[in-house]
């Protein structure tokens, strides 16, 4: 049994599950943080479809012990791989639990149960808590984002606010053409401040790439600063390695799909020049 202060309330009925009243301004990312259970695992053991609808006074069961088992309904687009993905447990032991006779025929409406660990996800610690609570109120459009494309600004001074300008001044209807902005510290930001832009909150199309297909599926982050000239700084290193685990994990993508815009376009850019290493970026996320 786990002892809890403080604002949480923590009520444990006879069979040994919690129960979390939800107060104000919490998030469903915040608590499933707090509980280290994932979200997926909170939405699906509270019938939860949409996490931004919370209401403070919600009672929550909070999964907990080793080995949890919740159901879950098949939806329109879910294979057994993806279901097996999203709650972090093999397929075969989905099969196995359901006594599944062949993977292909399973259907809409069906009733799963899900084995899981209590924690199957590692939490980031990378990023700022600000920032982790400020991601969490967003909800990535699931299957759209296919890879993550890191560009450098060529500027060694900037920020997110003047690059909005410059691109709206550019003709570019929705401003800054990144999801993301991460500073080194020059102007107002710190260094390593992730700015999160209206593309994402919106979950538009970005405008970082030069053909429109690629801005459909990309997700673009820009750290400022020139690496032609010099190397990013640590603090945006390790700033970008939080935010890029955050977005696989929520996008589903591995470490093969974070590449730069000189690897997916070599012959008409250096971005983001040639001090900038994917290859240890990746190393790190993997
Ligand atoms: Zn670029």
């Amino acid at each position: 049994m786990k002892l809890v202060l403080g604002i949480l309330v923590l009520v444990l009925p006879a069979w040994g599950q919690a129960e979390h009243v939800v107060q104000k301004n919490e998030t469903l990312g915040g608590i499933a943080k707090r509980y280290g259970v994932s979200v997926q695992a909170l939405q699906a053991i509270n019938g939860i479809s949409n996490p931004n609808f919370l209401f403070a006074g919600k009672k929550l069961k909070i999964p907990g012990g080793s080995l949890q088992k919740i159901t879950y309904t098949i939806r329109k687009g879910d294979s057994l791989g993806s279901i097996a993905n999203r709650f972090g447990v093999t397929q075969s032991a989905l099969i196995t639990f359901n006594q599944i006779k062949s993977p292909n025929l399973i259907k809409i409406g069906q009733k799963l149960v899900i084995p899981f660990k209590a924690n199957p996800t590692k939490p980031t610690t990378l990023l700022s808590s600000s920032t982790m609570s400020s991601l969490n109120k967003i909800s990535p459009r699931t299957g759209r984002w296919k890879r993550i494309v890191i560009h450098h600004s060529a500027t060694p001074v900037d920020d997110a606010m003047n690059m909005h300008r410059v691109h709206k001044a550019r003709g570019m209807r929705n401003g800054l053409a990144y999801h993301f902005v991460i500073s080194n510290g020059s102007r107002k930001a710190y260094d390593g401040e992730v700015h999160i832009g209206d593309r994402w909150k919106k979950q538009l199309d970005g405008g970082h790439m030069k053909k429109l297909s690629d801005n459909k599926t990309s997700i673009g982050i820009c750290l400022i600063g020139n690496f032609e000239l010099r190397a990013p700084t640590a603090m945006q290193m390790k700033s970008l390695a939080g935010l890029c685990e955050y977005l696989m994990r929520h996008c589903r993508l591995g470490p093969s799909q974070v590449t730069t815009h000189k690897v997916h376009h070599p012959n008409h850019t250096v971005c983001p020049g040639k001090y900038f290493s994917l290859p240890s970026l990746r190393k790190r996320i993997s």
